[in-house]
């Protein structure tokens, strides 16, 4: 069996008059993240679940928030550069969930889509999208915050017979 799964998860504090960037996606919103870079809470989760599948520590190891080369980065970048850490692994499939009060993404998840799926380099039908609210419960239902889980299977790449082969 090479297939491993690993699950990735955020949160980014809400503040108003601050950009709302998800997947990489600029959404029209009151509300924004405060973060030290692109605050993107779903490209973080992505990342995060697929270092775990592989085995691979944390967002946090690769890119130190305490580095300023890391400023305001558009995340989808560090998610690209993640690609080269599990060059030995190949992603099979990314379930997302994003929990947001307002407003309500649903016209931004075929973009979003495609954003992830080219920058993790698989088509957009192994890429799920699906939006949450909390009910008005907690801190995502009084917009203090926005949180993002998700779920990567990968799938190692076998060594035997040169790189690139698969399974
Ligand atoms: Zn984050």
């Amino acid at each position: 069996m090479n297939q491993r799964v690993g699950i990735g998860y955020d949160v980014h504090k809400l503040e108003q008059g601050t950009n709302l960037i998800i997947g990489g996606v600029k959404i029209k919103s009151e509300y924004g993240c405060v973060s030290h870079s692109d605050g993107d809470v779903l490209t973080h989760a992505v990342i995060d679940a697929i270092l775990g599948a592989c085995c691979k520590k944390d967002i946090g190891y690769y890119f130190p928030p305490t580095d300023q080369k890391y400023k305001d980065i558009n995340s989808l970048i560090l998610l690209k550069n993640t690609l080269n850490i599990i060059s030995d692994f190949q992603i099979v499939n990314l379930d997302c969930t994003v929990i947001l009060q307002s407003p309500k993404l649903l016209e931004y998840r075929e973009k979003i889509q495609e954003n992830l799926a080219t920058s993790c380099n698989i088509s957009q039908e192994k890429i799920n999208i699906k939006f949450k609210t909390e009910e008005s419960l907690g801190f995502t239902g009084n917009m203090q915050g926005i949180k993002a889980i998700v779920v990567c299977l990968v799938e190692k790449l076998l060594e035997k017979n040169g790189a690139g082969n698969r399974t």
